[in-house]
């Protein structure tokens, strides 16, 4: 099956089961101060979940967009280096405010995977973790659905703070949250990796597939656990991991939509479709910065917009290591609008713009990367011991535009460290200069903005934290 296939099947089944099939919310998280960007299907619904809106739907059914680069859940480091994870995947999901629970939740996501109708896993390949002291959970998977304990899991709050467990799942820091339970692919033997709980978890034999929360709490900013008006349920499951398993290959990046992604980031690079981490860092980033752009995001410094910067630049330093010559990132717009368009209008309506955007930015931070990368080079030679100090980072962010995690990301490929007490010191330095330089009227890191009559004289400055727009006074 096809991932776009796998996407419709899953939304079928739910509508069939008395689901309303709801769009995808924006990446743009509408009225959550909380959130950086979507990051669950559950985000849309949270007011749902908290009794606070009401609509006319007590079952809902979605595909949502999700971005994890920032915030509570943000993968942007595992990407490249995990089959896993992604900056931008798509979240299949079933919702119930207040309506089923435990018992209709597990049926709904056996019957789905595990029917010869619908997706047709062999059962004895699912494993299954469930919240340490959830009883109920338990006995519906080993009494009902017939899962044998052998592949049954507890697992507890074993991070060192109370619900800090994978299998008690929260939005954030506050909001909806409560036990789940998880379902894991086993994908074989060959590869290295143990079952949930065990010491080789974080191999990628065993992959989570889907997960099932129960909603029952709204933790609070001071960490009070309240209990929702009703027991909710909350699923997700990763479209892209669920269709590696359904096309037998292993990683995410070998299933149809990322091979032509893959194939399209070679030809802009000009460089082999050889399964380089580098590569996969580049088809997968072209998925969140489009669509985050398509969403209405800019690239900037700071907040939303700086993450996105983020993003794009640690992709085009991807692409120079592969031995990109100019810009060649919004080159890969056009395969990504051929993939996803047809699910998702607002990639065909705003290819322009995402073009010109990643243009734009690209050309912005060629003027510098090989200069950086240059300096960086220069530095490591005379490095004594394995980390970088906090004024190599400080300077390649300053004057080069190296975000902290680029200069992390080329750390961690040589073994190397970063010294991030002593490149915050160095920051803290900047920010008292740019204080007393504001004594002159001239805070250089801040958007400097003046009442009354204005003009746009250019892009004054192009020191490595970005461009300054700078506003004067007619
Ligand atoms: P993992 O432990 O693999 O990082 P998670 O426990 O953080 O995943 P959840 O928050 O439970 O993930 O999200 C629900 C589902 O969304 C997961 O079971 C998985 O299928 C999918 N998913 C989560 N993070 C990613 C990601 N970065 N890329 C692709 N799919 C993801
Ligand atoms: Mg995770
Ligand atoms: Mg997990
Ligand atoms: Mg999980």
């Amino acid at each position: 099956m096809k991932s776009a296939e796998i996407r419709e099947a899953f939304l079928r089944f739910f509508e069939e089961k008395g689901h309303t099939r709801v769009a995808s919310s924006s990446l743009i998280p509408a009225n959550d101060p909380t959130l950086l960007f979507t990051n669950a299907g559950m985000n849309q619904f949270k007011d749902c979940f908290l009794g606070l809106e009401k609509r006319s739907y007590t079952r809902a059914t979605s595909s949502q967009k999700c971005v994890r680069a920032g915030g509570k859940h943000n993968d942007l480091e595992n990407v490249g280096y995990t089959a896993r994870h992604h900056t931008f995947f798509e979240m299949l999901g079933n919702f119930s405010f207040g309506d089923y629970f435990k018992r209709d939740a597990i049926h709904y996501a056996w019957e789905f995977l595990t029917a010869k109708k619908w997706l047709g896993l062999p059962q004895d390949k699912l494993w299954i973790t469930v919240y340490a002291n959830d009883d109920e959970a338990y006995d519906i998977w080993t009494k009902e659905v017939g899962v044998p304990a052998g592949r049954m899991i507890r697992i507890g709050d074993n991070k060192g703070a109370p619900y800090a467990s994978d299998n008690f799942w929260a939005m954030g820091d506050t909001g909806p949250c409560g036990p789940c339970t998880e379902i894991f692919y086993d994908h074989g033997a060959e590869i290295w990796g143990g079952p949930p709980g065990s010491p080789e978890e974080d191999g990628d034999r065993y992959i989570e597939i889907w997960n099932n929360v129960f909603m029952q709490f709204n933790r609070t900013a001071d960490g009070e656990m309240q209990p929702l008006p009703a027991p909710s349920v909350d699923t997700g499951m990763g479209l892209e991991r669920i269709s590696a398993v359904l096309q037998h290959v292993h990683a995410n990046y070998e299933i149809d939509l990322f091979q032509n992604l893959l194939k399209a980031s070679a030809v802009a690079i000009g460089c082999a479709n050889d399964g380089a981490p580098s590569l996969k860092v580049v088809a997968d980033h072209i998925r969140s910065c489009s669509f985050l752009i398509a969403d209405g995001v800019l690239p900037s410094n700071e907040g939303r917009g700086y993450v996105l910067r983020r993003i794009i630049r640690r992709a085009c330093r991807h692409g120079n290591k592969l031995g990109a010559k100019g810009a060649f990132f919004y080159k890969i717009v056009t395969a990504l609008v051929a993939e996803m368009g047809d699910a998702y209008s607002e990639l065909q309506q705003q290819q322009a713009h995402i073009q010109r955007v990643l243009l734009n930015e690209e050309e912005q931070f060629a003027k510098t990367l090989e200069q950086g990368l240059r300096i960086l080079e220069q530095d490591l030679v005379q490095l004594q011991g394995s980390v970088i100090p906090g004024d190599v980072i400080f300077k390649l962010y300053d004057t080069y535009g190296f975000p902290v995690d680029l200069t992390n990301d080329i750390a961690r490929e040589r073994n190397l460290t970063l010294d991030e007490p002593g490149f915050e010191r160095e920051m803290e330095a900047q920010r008292e200069r740019a204080r007393s330089a504001s004594v002159f009227g001239m805070d250089y890191n801040s958007l400097v903005k003046v009442e009354g009559e204005t003009r746009f004289t250019g892009y004054a400055d192009t020191r490595g934290t970005g461009t300054i727009l700078v506003l004067f006074k007619d």
